[in-house]
């Protein structure tokens, strides 16, 4: 069957180049042959994450480490910050780990501002919140360095940030930003294959794990710590991954940040100005528009132009391309479009000529 490509917003497509990494022949992970795999790629995950702290590896899917971050962190109460499917999912993932936990709810399409949030934390209730920098049903991207200005004001709560699909898209600059633990998927921005997790804790994160009697044992953060000190992973992880990892961390580098970047926020812009042409609105309050991800409004706001989305897929997908229908409640009355991880101007005009075509036959 011939390949349908991937512009969803995760997994998105892998590269050829990122499959024979990942297909490297098998190492033991207690090797010396693993340590210096993980040694390789230690600094560039760092370097990726603006931080001096270790950045450890997980093998799981994101909801693993999101779970974990509840319950090494959260011993009081949590604060989950909700604007979205994922971040909304968030508190329910709070109350099955037995945390208190209270929402922050705002409308889907809106961001989490700053004063929202210190309002909850001024009652001091809270020794954790979540957050989701990039909310991938809505394509909101929250306002971070104002949620992490905060901060300053709450030293003893734990900021717990999922960026899981911005990430290596957008600089997210962990030491200064002063957060205490940034996660995410490698099937999103990194565009590898699903299944690992990539994230990294401050000194005080890792000071409070230390002292949770229920932080359970796959997710336990200071065995991540201890084990990364080593150059290694509390348990066997997917190796492939690694490799797959150590690959796109090269190409990473070698297009240079601030290139990676810059590249995302205008192939976000383009998708834009795509919908905008024919008519359609964007679904997130003007301003807070994602750069990996374009959530085009069709019917879920006023304003604008609403298609069929079942057949626009369909006809998009005959024409070798896969876009997203639109997630949970808004289904249908939405759809997005993926631009993250190795997408060019000119991968996305395919898909934009894709894209053109199937609007003429709706
Ligand atoms: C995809 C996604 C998740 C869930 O990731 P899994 O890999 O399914 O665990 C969580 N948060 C955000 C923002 C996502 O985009």
């Amino acid at each position: 069957m011939a390949h349908v490509k991937l512009h969803i917003p995760g997994p998105v497509e892998v590269s050829e180049k990122t499959f024979k990494a990942f297909c490297s022949p098998m190492i033991g992970h207690r090797g010396q042959g693993f340590k210096d795999l993980y040694a390789k790629i230690q600094p560039q995950l760092q370097q990726l994450l603006y931080t001096k702290q270790l950045v450890y590896l997980s093998t799981s899917s994101a909801w693993g480490v999101m779970e974990g971050a509840v319950r090494n962190l959260a011993q009081k109460k949590v604060l989950n910050c909700m604007c979205g499917a994922f971040s909304d999912k968030w508190f329910d993932v709070s109350k099955k780990c037995g945390t208190q936990a209270e929402a922050l709810q705002v409308p889907w399409g809106s961001p989490i501002r700053a004063e929202q949030i210190d309002a909850k934390l001024a009652t001091g209730e809270f020794d954790a919140l979540t957050v989701i920098h990039n909310e991938t049903s809505t394509g909101v991207m929250s306002p971070i360095a104002e949620i992490a200005a905060l901060k300053k004001k709450y030293p003893d709560v734990m900021f717990i940030v999922d960026a899981v699909s911005s990430m290596s898209a957008v600089k997210l600059d962990f030491d200064a930003l002063g957060l205490d633990v940034l996660l995410a998927g490698t099937q999103k921005a990194f565009a590898l294959p699903p299944g690992t997790a990539v994230f990294v804790c401050s000194p005080a994160a890792l000071a409070k794990a230390a002292t949770a009697k229920d932080r359970g044992y796959y997710f336990d953060f200071v065995e991540f710590q201890k084990n990364a000190e080593q150059n290694m992973t509390p348990s066997t992880p997917s190796i492939g991954h690694i490799y797959a990892l150590a690959s796109k961390l090269d190409d990473i580098f070698a297009e240079g940040l601030e290139a990676r970047f810059v590249r995302h926020a205008k192939l976000a812009g383009l998708t834009r100005a795509w919908a905008a042409r024919h008519g359609f609105t964007t679904f997130p309050d003007a301003g807070y528009e994602s750069v990996t991800l374009t959530c085009v409004n069709n019917g879920a706001k006023p304003g604008g132009r609403a298609v069929d989305v079942p057949k626009l897929q369909k006809l998009v997908k005959d024409q070798g391309f896969l876009i997203d229908g639109g997630y949970g409640k808004i289904k249908g009355t939405t759809f997005r479009i993926s631009n993250m991880g190795d997408e060019t101007e000119a991968t996305m005009n395919q898909l934009y000529a894709a894209l053109d075509n199937a609007m003429k036959q709706l």
